[in-house]
């Protein structure tokens, strides 16, 4: 399967049962029992995992026989700036490793910092700073479940630049401290 914005099957698997915004346009689900495909925040009845295949690419998933799910309309993009931001989600996917600022994702897709902090707010309802800090938590609470990284390890490999700012947005999203969420049954 094909890996291009750094997500597994695995981790693209946990996005669909938590129905997870945060994601739509990177990818589509096709369940190959019923040749439907969705967005991932769908919130239809889930389809067993040996079902599904993922794509990212929508004209892929239409060539490959699926129809779109009536109830999430993967097909319809719901604004004029749906490209827009999936090329800037899709930066912050590709680059959130690295230190990443606002600047850098303007200069992607040729706006103003300001500009495109206004739409991207406008168009998710978040900055492009939180999207960011989400996909890096989403990454760091993905490791603390499926490997025995340390925390110091994990902060990162997730992209984060020190321990206290890790810390301190993880327990502002998760409600508990990166330790507390591994041990988490
Ligand atoms: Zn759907």
């Amino acid at each position: 399967m094909d890996n291009a914005i750094n997500l597994s099957f695995e981790e693209k698997w946990e996005k669909i049962i938590t129905c997870d915004q945060t994601y739509d346009g990177l990818f589509y689900t096709a369940v190959k029992t019923t040749k439907i495909y969705c967005r991932p925040s769908c919130k239809s009845r889930k389809p067993k995992k040996m079902n599904v295949e993922f794509y990212e690419d929508i004209q892929k998933v239409e060539a490959a026989g699926y129809r779109a799910c009536k109830r999430c309309q993967p097909e319809i993009e719901h604004s004029p700036h749906t490209q827009l931001i999936k090329n800037v989600t899709t930066f912050i996917m590709n680059e959130y490793k690295q230190r990443v600022t606002l600047q850098d994702m303007a200069e992607h897709v040729g706006l103003s910092p300001f500009h495109l902090e206004r739409l991207f707010k406008q168009e998710t309802a978040e900055t492009p700073r939180t999207y960011l800090e989400k996909i890096r938590i989403d990454k760091a609470a993905h490791l603390l479940k499926h490997t025995d990284f340390t925390n110091l390890e994990i902060c990162y490999e997730a992209g984060f630049q020190s321990p206290s700012n890790f810390y301190k947005v993880f327990r502002r999203l998760k409600n508990c401290s990166p330790t507390e969420y591994r041990n988490l049954s």
